[in-house]
């Protein structure tokens, strides 16, 4: 099992991708970016796990759904929380916008199927690795997960401001191996970090002290690009090893 990066930036622009992750061949988190991924890859995608209702998150869902409408014929689950999936459907999906694709049916079957994600309990998703959602600061029905995959778990923040379940969570997982943690500011706009429900570096080192223990590496991702050299220089993050994701970046389950 493995986490692969599509795209990493929380804003878009020509260096930039949205937001879209592989778990597996099988899944995405999130799909900001997903329309770049070729074809044959995304054939054997089943689910589109999403963090929450932001653009950045879903905007290429919409077009993953054009190409496979045409192309395939069993569905796609769309997965996330209540809120979440109530925002894509009346505001995105909505036949206004854009189809709404669970009414076009292949083989009998929509192509479009939403699924609620319940927090705080393991689902086992496709490819046989379990997520668990946590709610997080953050608007648009956001979640944190963890991923559980042969008794490694990675800790996945999603879009937040400070936040305390998540990591209390991680620290009850006896063999967390990564965290992945959105800075989208730097320290120079802590107080917009702070007003959108985002981090910037020492915000971000202050939710990492609350793993514990745990030295682990740290992914960065979902930085505005356009700060992305000031945000750079500043992330020694509680003097963890700290990365910065970015398109091919692989997380390994191992
Ligand atoms: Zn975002
Ligand atoms: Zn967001």
């Amino acid at each position: 099992m493995f986490i692969e990066v599509i795209g990493s930036c929380g804003s878009k622009n020509a260096e930039c991708r949205l937001v879209c992750m592989k778990l597996g061949n099988r899944v995405l988190i999130d799909a900001g970016s997903a329309a770049l991924i070729p074809d044959e890859e995304l054939d054997l995608v089943d689910m589109v796990l999403l963090t929450h209702a932001h653009l950045d998150h879903i905007l290429d869902l919409g077009f993953i759904l054009d190409s496979m409408v045409s192309r395939r014929g069993r569905p796609l689950v769309v997965m996330g929380s209540e809120a979440c999936l109530s925002i894509v459907k009346k505001h995105y999906m909505n036949g206004l916008l854009w189809p709404d694709f669970t009414r076009i049916l292949i083989e009998g079957k929509p192509i479009l199927e939403y699924r609620l994600l319940a927090d705080e309990v393991w689902t086992l998703l496709p490819g046989d690795v379990e997520c668990m959602a946590v709610p997080v600061n953050h608007p648009a029905g956001a979640r944190g997960f963890l991923f559980r995959y042969n008794e490694k778990t990675v800790v996945y923040s999603g879009d937040t401001g400070p936040t305390d379940k998540l990591w209390r969570m991680a620290n009850e997982q006896r063999d967390p191996i990564a965290a992945v943690i959105e800075v989208s500011f730097p320290n120079s706009k802590r107080s917009i970090a702070m007003a959108s429900d985002h981090l910037c570096p020492s915000l971000a080192s202050d939710e990492l002290n609350k793993l514990g223990s745990h030295d682990i590496p740290v992914h960065v991702f979902h930085m505005k690009p356009w700060f992305a050299e000031e945000i750079m220089g500043e992330l020694d993050l509680s003097g963890k090893p700290v990365s910065l994701l970015k398109p091919g970046s692989r997380i390994e389950f191992t």
